[in-house]
């Protein structure tokens, strides 16, 4: 199984779930919040080939923590993984929308420089802004829109600047992550969980969880098995991203 953008360091037993993930040799992206939880959680998560940890800076804390940027800056530049990174223009973050935004710019601009990075992106009530932003990238780096709530005609665009899309359950369960699904290529999906924030029964998903890989069989009317097989192979490419520069 695979999932792309969770936050593994945020369960309460995040040992466990790393270990029973280690295990069942699911892929994970492990998205982080900050510079230093980003540090804690490499160190942490240790000797694993099929979980990266991400170096991320969460649209809701980078106004905060704004002692913190210039570590990210500097960590950027050796890292391949970042996320989750971006911007949430919710009511209630509209009064740091600008640090939100110079942040987010000034990420974007080193990662295009260096090259070679894959990274998760929080578009929530933003998504023109960060497409935006994202429109005259090279292709050197892979973005992937993570729990994207654009419209269609967004989604559109976004797969024209080459973007992926990392869907959850959650997404798979409303009217209008449903239709958004359906407007995509299956060759730019790569199931996710953001867990342990979205829940099923009041427990958190797990990383091996199945829902997004059945949904997308039953939708498309493909075998599970196949499913499974084409989110394995767009991994693959996704993770070639950059890598025959
Ligand atoms: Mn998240």
């Amino acid at each position: 199984m695979i999932d792309f953008h969770c936050h593994l360091d945020l369960y309460t037993n995040p040992l466990e779930v790393f270990c029973e993930a280690k295990r069942r040799k699911t892929i994970i992206l492990a998205v982080t919040t900050s510079p230093r939880a980003y540090i804690k959680a490499s160190k942490y998560f240790a000797n694993s080939d099929n979980i990266y940890i991400a170096l991320g800076f969460h649209p809701e804390l980078v106004q905060k923590r704004v002692n913190e940027i210039e570590d990210f800056i500097k960590l950027l530049a050796k890292v391949r993984f970042i996320g989750e990174i971006g911007i949430d223009g919710s009511p209630n973050m509209r009064n740091s929308l600008t640090i939100q935004r110079d942040f987010f710019y000034a990420a974007l601009e080193s990662i295009e420089h260096i090259g070679n990075k894959i990274v998760s992106i929080h578009s929530r009530n933003a998504s023109k802004e960060v497409l935006d932003a994202l429109s005259d990238m090279s292709g050197k780096n892979a973005y992937i829109l993570h729990w994207f709530t654009g419209t269609v005609a967004e989604a559109k665009r976004a797969i024209e600047i080459g973007c992926w899309f990392s869907i959850n359950p959650k997404m798979c369960s409303s009217s209008k992550g449903q239709s958004l699904i359906r407007s995509l290529p299956i060759e730019r999906i790569i199931p996710e969980t953001d867990a342990p924030f979205t829940t099923r029964n009041n427990k958190p998903y797990m990383p091996w969880d199945m829902s997004v890989v059945e949904y997308i069989a039953k939708e498309r009317n493909l075998s599970i098995a196949l499913v499974q097989k084409i989110m394995k192979d767009n991994v693959e490419r996704l993770l070639a991203t950059g890598s025959s520069m």
